[in-house]
């Protein structure tokens, strides 16, 4: 455990410690990281980044959460893809998606399940360090209910550095007594908890071959979203450039190649018109803007950019 901690502290101190979570709805899996998110904020030197992933989930289909922990200010917004820590929440999702994508050699795998973590690791083909526990039959004495969340909640609140169980605890109950369950149910959850204490198994293992869990090769983002669809946008007539504030051009350059690929200016553009090229470190790697046609000047990238690459300047 010493050793757990401390290489998760090192990632915590140099860079970003990423986890990732798949689960399917009604698993608790968001509860989870927003409940490890919660402590996290408590302590003043930390920088938390938590958001779910999900579509009109209907309950088991699959969901995943994102969890970004670190010292220094987390520049990323993208989904994780190469996480440190891959929780897998619920057997069922395992056949809808690949829990351990992207997780390098060594990482660290989070799994609610009664198999042992050789058996897991056997099962799902994985290398590095497997945690187990099995939290639906834990819930099941105290809620009745197969729902091993709160088990894993302990768990990674026994891992992570810098989290300790009384906190962890309180941040677990808050989030429930939020969600306006009733009292005795919140207790029961309460106690879910620390039965769960002591109840996890570990081991080092080593199931996955080369050519397991990988990425796979960038494919876009798919279709333009609604409101880049819209008559005007397609207009070859009416360009949205025409609203800009006249006399004015957004310039994009990055003479240091310092784009680091967060993808803020992407997601944030109304008009859907930043470019980029697949990056095989960043992600991706913006080259510019569709400016003459339909950058707008609304300035959300020049705001949004953390490395400050866009400009409006005068013509
Ligand atoms: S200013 Fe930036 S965000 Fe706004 S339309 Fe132009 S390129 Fe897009
Ligand atoms: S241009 Fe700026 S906002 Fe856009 S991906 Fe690069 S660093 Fe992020």
């Amino acid at each position: 455990m010493e050793m757990i901690h401390k290489k998760l502290g090192q990632i915590l101190n140099e860079s970003v410690l990423e986890i990732r979570g798949d689960g399917r709805a009604g698993s608790g899996l968001l509860l989870t990281l927003q409940s490890l998110a919660g402590v996290a904020v408590e302590d003043p030197r930390l920088y938390v980044q938590e958001w779910p992933f999900f579509s009109s989930a209907r309950k088991g289909a699959p969901t995943r959460g994102f969890l970004r922990l670190s010292r220094k200010s987390i520049e990323k917004a993208s989904g994780i893809t190469t996480p440190h820590i891959a929780i897998m929440m619920d057997e069922g999702v395992t056949k809808m998606v690949d829990f351990a994508e992207g997780v390098q050699r060594g990482g660290l795998f989070i799994l609610n399940t009664p198999r042992t973590p050789e058996e897991a690791a056997k099962k799902f083909r994985l290398s590095g360090r497997v945690y187990t526990i099995d939290g639906d039959a834990l819930a099941e004495k105290f809620l009745k209910k197969p729902l091993g969340n709160v088990s894993v909640f302990a768990l990674l609140s026994s891992i992570l550095p810098g989290f300790d169980f009384k906190t962890a605890r309180e941040h677990l109950l808050h989030h429930l007594q939020k969600r306006r369950l009733p009292e005795a149910l919140v207790e029961a959850n309460a106690e879910l908890f620390d039965a769960s204490l002591g109840q996890s198994k570990m081991a080092d293992c080593d199931f996955a071959f080369p050519s397991d869990h990988l990425l796979p090769a960038f494919q876009g983002y798919g279709e333009l979203m609604p409101g880049g669809q819209s008559r005007l946008r397609l207009s070859k007539t009416h360009f949205t450039s025409a609203f800009a504030r006249t006399g004015f051009e957004l310039r994009f350059s990055d003479p240091e190649n310092s784009c680091n690929g967060c993808g803020h200016c992407i997601i944030n553009c109304p008009e859907n018109i930043i470019q980029f090229c697949a990056d095989e470190e960043r992600g991706v790697k913006v080259t510019g803007a569709d400016v003459a046609r339909y950058c707008k000047l609304c300035r959300e990238c020049i705001e949004i950019c953390p490395k400050k690459l866009f400009q409006e300047v005068a013509v």
